[in-house]
């Protein structure tokens, strides 16, 4: 079945040590996406996600807007892509947001969220979960929701999870 097919194929991701910075074992899911297999088999595990109702796709830049695209079609659902700031013209709401190391920020653009829409949040990697929740308080923002956040990897030592409590959050690898 599918979760077989998920193991299997989890073994195209790369894990490279010491990236971006000392310490940090970086998952790399480059290969796993390049692989016409994994690739599928990753996006259908992640549009079941979806179940649950789900109106309108969220992905996160960047590694998020290639699964998010690919599960919304899955769906026959549109795509939204929270951005990095400076890149969209029209932005209907920013949220600054810590990692582990400095600070980053996301934006909404603009007349793509209908106050109830109920949006699945997709992004490859759950480390501290800051960027996730930061995805996740903009689609709250304009009134809209999370049905639920999706992603391919969650690595559990980080509590990624904890700082999400109320979302429900679905990962098709824990480690
Ligand atoms: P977070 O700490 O959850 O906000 O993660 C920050 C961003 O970096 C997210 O887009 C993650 O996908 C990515 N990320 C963080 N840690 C890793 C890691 N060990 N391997 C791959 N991606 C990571």
């Amino acid at each position: 079945g599918l979760a077989e097919d998920v193991r299997r194929v989890s073994g195209l991701i790369r894990e490279v040590a010491d990236f971006p910075q000392a310490g940090v074992l970086f998952r790399d899911l480059s290969p796993l996406l390049a692989d016409a297999e994994g690739f599928r088999v990753v996006v259908d595990a992640m549009a079941l996600h979806a179940a649950e109702g789900t109106d309108v796709v969220v992905g996160i830049e960047s590694r998020g807007f290639l699964l998010g695209a690919a599960v919304a079609h899955k769906l026959g659902l549109g795509v939204v892509g929270v951005r990095k700031p400076g890149k969209l013209p029209a932005v209907a709401h920013r949220v600054d947001y810590d990692l582990e190391y400095g600070t980053a920020a996301l934006e909404l653009p603009e007349g793509t969220l209908a106050p109830g829409a109920r949006a699945l949040v997709v992004d490859d990697v759950l480390a501290t979960g800051g960027t996730v929740e930061a995805a996740c308080a903009l689609v709250e923002y304009v009134g809209a929701e999370v049905s639920v956040v999706s992603v391919v990897m969650e690595l559990a030592a980080l509590n990624g999870r904890d700082r999400l409590a109320g979302r429900k959050v679905r990962s098709l690898l824990t480690v």
